[in-house]
């Protein structure tokens, strides 16, 4: 049982790429709430990315994504970096 779902893999592409581009912005609250937001806030901006899981099974790494599909995420981050920074929810 549950051994099979459906997942946005989007969701763990920005997750991942997150750290990096908090980073570059010293200034912005890096907590659970303000970065919960600002994943959030990206997502909507991206195109969701439906993927059928198995348990076990080994998936595509971010480091394997195309140059274009991290700038993408990147850009739709900093944008929501800059929303929630200049509004944090707290
Ligand atoms: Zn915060």
């Amino acid at each position: 049982m549950g051994k099979t779902y459906i997942k946005n893999y989007m969701e763990d592409i920005v997750w991942e790429l997150l750290p990096d581009i908090l980073n570059r912005f010293p200034e912005c609250c890096n907590c659970e709430i303000c970065r919960h937001d600002i994943v959030a806030k990206a997502l909507n901006d991206l195109p969701p990315k439906y993927v059928a899981r198995h348990k076990g099974e080994v998936y595509t790494k971010v480091a394997e994504l195309t140059q274009q599909f991290r700038t993408d995420v990147y850009s739709a981050l900093t944008k929501a970096i800059l929303v929630v920074s200049q509004n944090p929810n707290h």
